[in-house]
């Protein structure tokens, strides 16, 4: 922010104003520095990661658990960011043929907290491996792929813009909403728009953003020996507590019935776990183009959505919402446990969920 400063000032109160100006850059400098020294060693924070930050969380891991984690990029945003991936299983450099679940957050700029999310994840599984029982069994039979970052372009800009929380698309001319840039039913049915300068905007054509492209060539690349490795996944977004399930560009329910049936009951026992509103993604509002219709219609991959804290307005309005006190990440992160867990653990054959075979 600026101030406007006086344009006739005398001698001695340019000085001192000079003075209270080192004084306080010296605090806005050391203020920070001071305060963040101690949270830097602290296992779990309570405050929001940059880009960068979280890209060096990636690759951190990766460093320290050399066993059950590998770090890569599978992409560049618009302005050049490499979008990470994780890859978590034991002896991640062996090919084991387990089932392979995708979490990804952050498609939305705003959703700050969908970042966390994935850290979260990603410091539960590093250090929870071989303490925590039910994370020590998830890394013996699955490989869990985590990208904490699909629109780093955007939530830099969030970050620093004027109106934290405010900032939905990526940064390709005015933006494009990635999450109806997929091409499955792209533009169908009045879930996105044709104007750019929407915050809904679908942009010129299916997969026309590299973030897009980036994830879906990583998906594709899953098809080994022709059988898609990635059995289930979760795309985490904010607000409004939910767990969802395809389609968003119709009310329809996914077909045969008993695939509908599957996707209620896991999302319902996902949601019995975190207090979350089960419902499939259209009875929100209807969205074409999206990731989950996508990674169903394209790879029969059992794609769950979640919409994270808050559950409606906190204060703030809008920004608000998106944009959480930093003092509830890990109270908000950690209450997905449980979900997440019996995603991984059904992805063997997800239809097991209701006593079904694969
Ligand atoms: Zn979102």
């Amino acid at each position: 922010m600026r101030r406007k400063v006086r344009t006739t000032l005398c001698l001695s109160s340019l000085g001192e104003m000079m003075f209270t100006f080192v004084k306080r850059r010296l605090a806005l400098i050391l203020i920070p520095v001071l305060l963040a020294a101690p949270a830097a060693a602290a296992p779990q924070e309570n405050r929001y990661h940059r880009y960068a930050e979280v890209r060096q969380a990636v690759l951190d891991a990766a460093a320290s658990y050399p066993v059950i984690a590998r770090a890569a990029g599978i992409g560049r945003s618009v302005e050049g960011r490499e979008l990470s991936i994780l890859k978590l299983s034991k002896d991640v450099g062996v090919d084991h043929r387990r089932p392979e679940v995708l979490i990804n957050c952050n498609q939305h700029a705003n959703e700050h907290l969908t970042a966390e999310e994935c850290l979260h994840l990603i410091r539960r599984y590093t250090t929870g491996y071989g303490t925590d029982p039910v994370v020590t069994e998830a890394l013996d039979t699955r490989v869990v792929w985590i990208i904490p970052m699909v629109n780093p372009d955007g939530a830099e800009y969030d970050y620093t813009s004027l109106t934290p929380g405010t900032w939905r698309k990526n940064r390709n001319g005015l933006g494009v909403d990635l999450n109806r840039n997929w091409s499955y039913q792209w533009g169908c049915c009045g879930g996105s728009s044709p104007l750019p300068i929407a915050g809904d905007y679908r942009g010129p054509s299916p997969f026309s953003e590299p973030e897009i492209r980036a994830v879906r060539d990583f998906v594709n690349s899953r098809v080994v020996d022709g059988k898609q490795r990635i059995t289930a996944s979760i795309d985490i977004h904010t607000f409004s507590e939910l767990v969802m399930w395809p389609w968003g560009y119709t009310k329809d329910d996914v077909t045969p019935a008993r695939d509908a049936e599957v996707f209620q009951a896991l999302g319902s026992r996902m949601a019995a776990t975190n207090g979350y509103t089960p419902q499939q993604s259209s009875d929100l509002y209807i969205s074409d183009g999206t990731m989950i219709d996508w990674l169903w219609a394209t790879h029969r991959i059992w794609a769950m959505g979640m919409e994270m804290y808050p559950k409606g307005d906190i204060g703030g309005g809008l920004a608000g919402a998106f944009y959480p006190p930093a003092s509830v990440i890990d109270r908000e992160t950690t209450r997905n446990d449980r979900a997440v867990d019996l995603v991984v653990s059904y992805a063997d054959c997800v239809p097991r969920v209701i006593g079904l075979g694969c």
